[in-house]
């Protein structure tokens, strides 16, 4: 797969001529144009849906820092790529803001921007064929949240988690898909927006164990009941009875809560109360696991992490993706390690695609890989056939 369409934000109409020609020579379909930040998000407000966004830094109205902050809030599920007369350094930096705020920055380039360049950084940044991925990031269409939860068309994709010290399939995290028609999926995060702004989350997440749980029965690894991740959104922690339902359903389907690990967003913890203490604490003590997801693109330390209960903590796949590329996600990579060693907690890199990461990530002392390189998230019955069948390219990996 390749880029499709692209929206070129610019103030300066003589570079936008001059890089439209680059980019439909680089191979896009097509190419739109918008001359600042407000420009470009009334053409995404207007349903524009560019899966790559190529943007200034210096523009009069709404610069390219403030609407890097706006993609980030609307979690803008295209690619950017950031080309700035500014001085390296500064774009440099603003580069990394953005990956810590979650997007998918493929390159940033100080202009003139060139052939080369621009190639160079799609060639690095190409879309990865997204296998069993959502397909679609159209705005969540209530009537279809409703069905998915109440009627069944709430599907658990599994993504396997391999040990990267045996090379093994180890578990696999659960990843929300609502079924738009029989082989057709869409992107779970506007449905999962939706359902936290209607108060219908609960609903969704346990909707969603009850199917894991159902599947989960009949997945085995090494001969064990398989270990399973499930998200949870902040907004559940602050209900007292969700530990309980949530256990009643694991338990029900003859699953054991220690199974499960239920993975919670770094960034909405920190500024949380006691409540949330308090649930995940119960969560503890009912056997679930407490994973603090999407690690680094919080405000963490270690003080503050350890005073939540958690059990693992996994690296954020923009920080992984970046090790190679970026010396901040390295070090946030490397930091992360050591951090979660001292509090002894199981290490998961999410993110990996290329044997490079892997073999960096195992030789630092990771515990567990998920990503494209070994799994796409998979359908139930395409995941209990990787089950049976492994994933070929482990052992060339161990050997390597
Ligand atoms: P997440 O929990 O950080 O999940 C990882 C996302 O990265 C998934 O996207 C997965 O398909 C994708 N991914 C996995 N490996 C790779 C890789 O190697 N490269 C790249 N580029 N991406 C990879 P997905 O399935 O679209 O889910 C997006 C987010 O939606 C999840 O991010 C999670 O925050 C949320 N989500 C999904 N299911 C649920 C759910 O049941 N409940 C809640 N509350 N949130 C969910
Ligand atoms: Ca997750
Ligand atoms: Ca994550």
């Amino acid at each position: 797969m390749s880029y499709r369409h692209a929206l070129l934000v610019d103030d300066d109409p003589v570079f936008r001529a001059l890089t439209e020609d680059m980019i439909l020579d680089a191979g896009l379909g097509s190419v739109d144009m918008a001359e600042d930040g407000f420009d470009a998000l009334a053409k995404l407000d207007a349903g524009m849906q560019p899966d790559l966004l190529v943007c200034d830094l210096n523009m009069p109205a709404h610069d390219g820092v403030s609407l890097i902050r706006s993609l980030s809030d609307r979690k803008f599920p295209g690619k950017v790529l950031i080309v700035s007369g500014e001085a390296a350094a500064v774009i440099d930096t603003v580069a990394r803001l953005a990956r810590m705020q979650g997007l998918n920055i493929i390159g940033s380039i100080r202009k003139p921007l060139t052939t080369e360049a621009l190639n160079d950084a799609l060639k690095r940044g190409a879309p990865a064929r997204r296998f069993g991925a959502p397909g679609s990031v159209a705005p969540a269409d209530p009537a279809v949240l409703d069905a998915a939860i109440d009627r069944g068309a709430l599907i658990p994709f599994f993504q396997a988690k391999v040990c990267m010290r045996t090379c093994q399939v180890s578990g696999a995290e659960a990843l929300a898909r609502i079924a738009i028609t029989h082989d057709e999926y869409a992107n779970p995060v506007p449905y999962i927006q939706l359902a936290e702004q209607t108060d219908r989350i609960d609903d969704l997440t346990l909707a969603l164990a009850r199917t894991v749980a159902h599947h989960v029965r009949d997945y085995g690894v090494n001969g064990e009941p398989m270990p399973v991740s499930i998200n949870i959104s902040p907004l559940s922690l602050t209900r007292r009875d969700f530990p309980d339902q949530l256990a009643q359903i694991i338990e029900a389907a003859g699953l054991s809560c220690t199974q499960v690990t239920l993975e919670v967003t770094e960034g909405h913890l920190m500024n949380s109360g006691p409540d949330v203490l308090e649930t995940m604490a119960r969560m503890r003590i009912k056997g679930f696991g407490l994973s603090v997801d999407d690690f680094g693109t919080g405000a963490s330390n270690i003080d503050r992490l350890q005073r939540f209960p958690f059990t693992e903590l996994k690296i954020d796949q923009t920080f992984t993706r970046n090790v190679f590329t970026d010396s901040f996600a390295r070090t946030a990579v490397e930091t992360s390690v050591r951090l979660a060693r001292e509090l002894q907690l199981n290490i998961v890199a999410e993110g990996i695609e290329t044997p490079e990461m892997w073999r960096y990530l195992a030789d630092l002392g990771v515990d567990e890989g998920q990503g494209y390189l070994m799994a796409y998230p998979l359908a139930p019955t395409d995941f209990a056939d990787l089950l049976w069948r492994g994933i070929p390219l482990l052992g060339a990996l161990m050997r390597a």
